[in-house]
């Protein structure tokens, strides 16, 4: 017979109520829920049944980043995520980059976008034991044009076989590899619907699809059993999506009346990503290459994101959590929880409503949607142990001291730190300096001694 396992709360938020109920008893059976509530009737441990005490501490459910890019490798570079690792050293450095989201209170990813098979062969492995690691819903790569995003590199180079996305060339190279991915065994299949052209007069970036286009991929999609899942930060990608119907639009920052509309009329959740574009704001420096003209373009994006989200939400649009992490400026298991304050200041939850979109409401699309949903009887028992009161201060779920522990179907996850390596994750880009260093810069910029270095240099 399984032994139980008995919890003491003393805050218990089970992410469908929206509020803490203190003094309350959970019970595992196995890796499930079998009984909640209030501690004075709890059931008596029989022996054999372990008793967990956490009457101290807030209680909630396993916390779900919507958009981690596992494979991306913290990168510093587009060239970093796409050319230079082998696949096999991608797929080793997404097990560790799974298991550094896991140790920081998510318990479920999606990732929507990968190198080759990556994240549903990491998926794979953790299902069938082999690692510990989350909950994942795979998607492969992103399908793009020569218009879309993932077409970074010349025409003459193309979108090299190992990058993220893959150039469709035309609908019927569209539909073939979408049959592809569905036989390669994803959960959800990733279209860029954000062209790279802007029109002329403020009106938006062109999308890289064309409606008819989308239509037909997304319903392929949905024949096929899959998630259409999309990146869209203008008006006319986010339009076009949710008039497919697709599942999820990531960004969806200048989506407009007529495209709340639709994802409301389709039942699209919109999963706003805004934690890259407050970092990219808030992290910068005077020495990144982007410095002169990056952190400008991520503020006017907030505004406008802030601005129409909420008109989205007021509407009845629903929301996904999901931080974007993979890149520099969003290392994995860093900041995944920083998309919880992001969602409070920016797009008007409380704390509350936060949590319940990072945690039961963003389970909703997952493989796991059944048996997930929150601290309730009969859900899987995916948990996040607090010393703190995320109710009183949101960012209290960033602090890694704050999360005292994690439960995976009622199993603790061990949460020492992955070792970090200075060079761990992008050893393989070729960029050298971050300048060019003419006469003018050294004379006015370096110090004398650097100066007279550079002078000694044979010319
Ligand atoms: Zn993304």
């Amino acid at each position: 017979m399984t032994a139980r396992t008995l919890i003491a709360c003393g805050e218990l938020f089970d992410g469908i109520s929206g509020r803490a109920v203190p003094d309350q008893t959970l019970v595992l059976y196995g890796d499930t829920i079998d009984w909640v509530g209030p501690t004075a009737q709890a059931p008596t441990a029989q022996p054999g049944d372990t008793r967990i005490d956490h009457s101290t501490r807030f209680v909630m459910p396993g916390m779900v980043d919507c958009h981690a890019h596992i494979s991306y490798g913290n990168a510093l570079t587009q060239e970093d995520i796409d050319l230079y690792a082998t696949m096999e050293f991608r797929t080793l450095r997404s097990m560790v980059a799974a298991q550094a989201i896991l140790k920081s209170g998510f318990t479920s990813i999606m990732d929507p976008a990968c190198s080759g098979l990556i994240a549903p062969a990491v998926r794979d492995a953790i299902n069938v034991g082999l690692v510990q690691g989350p909950r994942i819903t795979a998607s492969g790569r992103a399908l793009t044009t020569q218009q879309g995003l993932y077409d970074w590199y010349p025409s003459w180079v193309g979108v090299p076989e190992p990058s993220t996305g893959v150039l469709t060339g035309s609908m019927d190279e569209a539909i073939r590899i979408i049959r592809q991915q569905a036989k390669d065994g994803v959960d959800a299949i990733k279209l860029t619907m954000d062209g790279i052209h802007a029109r002329r007069n403020g009106g938006g970036l062109i999308a890289a699809y064309t409606q008819a286009e989308t239509h037909a991929m997304v319903d392929e999609i949905h024949r096929l059993g899959k998630l259409a899942v999309v990146h869209a930060r203008g008006r006319e990608g986010a339009l076009y999506a949710a008039r497919a119907g697709v599942d999820v639009i990531f960004h969806a920052s200048n989506i407009c009346d007529d495209g709340i509309q639709a994802a409301l009329d389709h039942g699209t959740y919109l999963c706003p990503s805004l934690a890259l574009l407050v970092n990219n704001i808030e992290f910068h420096e005077p020495t990144d290459a982007s410095a002169p003209w990056w952190p400008d373009i991520q503020r006017r994006e907030l505004e406008a994101a802030s601005r129409n989200l909420q008109r989205a939400r007021a509407a009845g649009v629903r929301f996904l959590s999901g931080s974007e992490s993979g890149f520099a400026v969003t290392p994995h298991g860093e900041w995944g929880a920083k998309e919880l304050e992001a969602h409070v200041r920016h797009v008007g939850f409380t704390p509350a409503e936060a949590i319940c979109c990072a945690t039961v409401e963003s389970t909703k699309l997952l493989r796991e949607r059944d048996k997930l949903g929150g601290l309730v009887k009969g859900k899987l028992a995916d948990m996040v142990v607090v010393d703190g009161d995320p109710l009183a201060d949101i960012t209290v779920l960033q602090r890694r001291e704050a999360i005292h522990a994690v439960l995976l179907g009622g199993k603790p996850v061990d949460l020492t730190p992955a070792p970090t390596h200075a060079r761990h994750f992008s050893e393989f880009s070729q960029a050298m300096w971050s300048r060019v260093y003419d006469r003018a810069y050294v004379a006015s910029h370096l110090s004398s001694k650097a100066a007279d270095a550079a002078r000694r240099q044979p010319a």
